[in-house]
């Protein structure tokens, strides 16, 4: 893929979205960074507006209500979500994809519902001893008869306060491997209210409106069947949530950072100090030339992965290198950004200081910035340390 020319049902698509952020979601954004919520009349109607035209679904297959985008279609809309708030997107977002491995009697009770907009998940992996190390989770379900019993905590699940159910990761057991013994992971189904499990809100300086919550499990009794995919599968469940992901939070940052470049040009050219507007002195001017090469390459580098994931080529490494650069590129546009505004980069008064702090978790969630370079660094030196 050496050049990128969206087709004209992609241009419709782009359009469409567009068109929806700023009908349904621009309007919203400054009351939800206020309030650190968003309030349910404003999360029912986002949803009800996303379901009415088709997008609230549009990360699913066609069997299941969804768009069957691939991933290019579904990284150039990602790059329009994310320039928009995170918490209102989710709510024009629907149900992860991880929730079509529901079988049985699972698809009626949580897959349907959360298709129709009526129930909602969140996804929990990370622990207070576990985060980048997450193979080192504690949360631990015992075998009961036909139960399980769930005992641990969670802690930074986004959405928590919002979820009517969570995909818990939980230690079901253990295995005997070449290179010792293994934890196996297993994913629950649990729903909010069940006895023994508490919610707790979470307050970020980053993302107001889409909460990080604590979770705890006290003797937690869930049911078989309420094993998502496969007993000891729970990092296949992860690494799909993880993996697919990475490429769409690279599009999120890119639109993101568009955004940002955005209000840095509109300022600069506007602000005027010694008898000119600032985009005239160098100082700032090459430093919007720096955003927008690095943007170019961060979007490309998006569409060349997402295009690989289509392809059936894109290795762990790809994705890998696209969640670090994007967010890193990002993480350097909206410091640019605040330079170029000067004091009123710092001022609650203007959102560009909201794209400032929410960028920075860019490079932490969804495998830090130096997991990525470990991912990247182990799958490159392997042939030459076996060849050593
Ligand atoms: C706002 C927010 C929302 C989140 N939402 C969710 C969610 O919905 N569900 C969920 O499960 N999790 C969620 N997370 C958790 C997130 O994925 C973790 O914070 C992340 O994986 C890092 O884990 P940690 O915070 O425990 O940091 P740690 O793992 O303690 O890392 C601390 C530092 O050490 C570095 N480090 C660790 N190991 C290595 C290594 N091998 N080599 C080099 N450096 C290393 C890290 O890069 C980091 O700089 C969320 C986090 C935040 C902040």
């Amino acid at each position: 893929m050496l050049d990128f020319t969206p087709t004209d049902e992609q241009v419709m698509l782009i359009d469409s979205v567009r068109a929806f952020i700023a009908r349904e979601m621009a309007p919203h954004e400054e009351e939800v960074e206020k309030l650190g919520y968003v309030p349910p009349q404003i999360e029912a109607k986002v949803r009800k507006a996303a379901i009415e035209a088709g997008l609230y679904l549009k990360h699913l297959p066609e069997e299941w209500g969804g768009l069957g985008l691939d991933a290019v279609t579904s990284a150039l809309i990602a790059f329009e979500m994310g320039s928009s708030s995170a918490a209102l997107a989710v709510c024009a977002g629907g149900p992860t994809h991880i929730l079509t491995k529901c079988k049985g009697e699972q698809i009626e009770r949580w897959l349907k519902p959360a298709l129709a907009g009526e129930r909602k998940e969140a996804f929990a992996l990370t622990e207070p001893g576990a985060g980048s190390d997450a193979r080192n989770i504690q949360t631990r379900a015992v075998k009961d008869g036909d139960h399980w019993v769930i005992n641990g905590r969670k802690h930074f699940i986004s959405e928590g306060d919002l979820a009517d159910f969570f995909i818990v990761m939980c230690v079901t057991g253990e295995n005997e491997t070449p290179r010792g013994t293994v934890k196996r992971i297993t994913s629950f189904l649990v729903d909010k209210g069940t006895p023994g499990f508490d919610v707790r809100k979470m307050e970020a300086v980053c993302m107001r409106g889409y909460n990080p919550t604590d979770l705890t499990f006290d003797n937690v009794r869930v049911h078989d069947n309420q094993i998502l995919d496969e007993e000891g599968k729970g990092f296949d469940v992860a690494n799909d949530w993880l993996y697919a992901g990475r490429v769409s939070m690279a599009a999120n940052c890119v639109g993101r950072a568009k955004r940002a470049m955005t209000m840095a040009n509109e300022w600069a050219a506007s602000r005027k100090a010694f008898g000119q507007t600032i985009s005239r002195f160098q100082g700032v001017s090459f430093k919007i030339a720096d955003m927008a090469t690095e943007i170019r390459a961060a979007e490309l580098m998006t569409l060349n992965v997402a295009w690989k994931l289509d392809q059936g080529t894109c290795t762990r490494t790809d994705a890998s290198m696209c969640k670090l650069f994007a967010s890193e590129v990002l993480g350097r546009v909206v410091d640019h950004t605040v330079q170029i505004f000067g004091g009123m980069g710092m001022m609650m008064e203007l959102p560009v200081q909201r794209f400032w702090r929410d960028a920075r978790v860019e490079r932490i969630w969804e495998g830090t910035s130096e997991i990525q370079r470990h991912i990247i660094s182990r799958d490159l030196l392997r042939p030459y340390e076996q060849r050593g």
